[in-house]
């Protein structure tokens, strides 16, 4: 496999802008009223996905030759350029992203830089683009360590990871209903605005890359029920359209959580705990302001100006 998957992914621009702006002349006719585009939200989407852009092109610079210390001293085979090599590394890549995306619903730390990619309260294609130059320092990377160990050189392991992305951009869409027997196998449309919902039946579901074995594997997989639409968004909505906001608020968030918290148990739960026990935590802040009382639960040590940092994560 020796092509260059950042050159096929500019290459794909114009597919992308196209499918963008089919999507929402069709959902204009269609679902007149419903509002499924807003100029802000798509400009403030587009903005993170340049910074997003950019940043990776940077962070590359220094994650590969990590992937080449470990290809070159720990792979333990090495494997011809055939197309049972890509589809080993496709499948591997496939499963690893299905944990990093589980992992980026469970801890807050790479909640944090996920948290991005689901603050929009709309779904259409340019969602896809919402994404977070925080990645890097998240550890996103980390996840594709096994893929060197596995004897896939840093090259490939780049390539794989840009195909993938570039898969899910067309699953981000309320234009196409359900796909039939793609659906047991493949990351469909349907699938994916499951796990862009806040209801309480879809919340922190459907992790899929581009196959959705695993969340039928690992138990994750929930159907979408016409009679049960999709509320996009995070659980309290971000209300704001300016990306470096979307960027950096959870991480704000995080910081002064683990500055406010007593003991060094809490400020790890701060920073590692799924994003649940933040949620909690913020509640029991607002409560105990509004009470003007000192807060409940004794060793969280709260103090009452970083209530208005506080954005409540997505519930697990
Ligand atoms: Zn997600
Ligand atoms: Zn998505």
């Amino acid at each position: 496999m020796q092509f260059d998957a950042e050159l096929l992914l500019l290459a794909m621009a114009p597919v992308f802008l196209a499918c963008i702006g089919w999507e929402a002349w069709h959902l204009r006719r269609t679902r007149p009223g419903a509002q499924l585009y807003s100029w802000r939200d798509t400009f403030c989407n587009a903005a993170l996905a340049l910074m997003q852009q950019a940043a990776d092109k940077l962070a590359w610079l220094a994650i590969i030759p990590v992937y080449a210390f470990f290809y070159d001293h720990y792979r333990v085979t090495t494997w011809p350029a055939t197309w049972v090599s890509f589809v080993v590394l496709f499948v591997a890549q496939d499963l690893l992203y299905y944990v990093f995306h589980r992992c980026s619903h469970r801890v807050r730390w790479l909640w944090a830089a996920h948290v991005v990619h689901h603050s929009s309260e709309r779904m259409n294609f340019s969602t896809a683009f919402r994404q977070s130059l925080m990645y890097p320092i998240a550890g996103m990377w980390l996840f594709w360590i096994p893929l060197a160990v596995l004897g896939f050189p840093p090259k490939q392991i780049v390539a794989i990871v840009l195909i993938n992305l570039g898969f899910q951009f067309f699953v981000h869409t309320q234009a196409v209903g359900k796909l039939g027997w793609l659906e047991y196998v493949f990351n469909t449309p349907s699938i994916h605005r499951v796990h862009h919902a806040r209801n309480e039946h879809y919340i922190d579901r459907n992790y899929a890359g581009v196959l959705v074995i695993w969340d039928r594997l690992f138990g994750s997989y929930v159907e979408e029920d016409p009679h049960n639409a999709p509320l996009y968004g995070i659980v309290e909505p971000l209300h704001t359209y300016n990306p470096l906001k979307a960027t950096f608020h959870e991480w704000a968030s995080m910081a002064a959580d683990f500055v406010s918290v007593r003991g060094w148990r809490n400020k790890l739960r701060a920073l590692f705990a799924p994003p649940a026990w933040a949620a909690d935590y913020h509640a029991r802040r607002a409560a105990s302001a509004s009470a003007g009382v000192a807060a409940s639960g004794g060793d969280t040590g709260i103090e009452e100006n970083h209530t208005a940092a506080f954005q409540t994560p997505r519930r697990p």
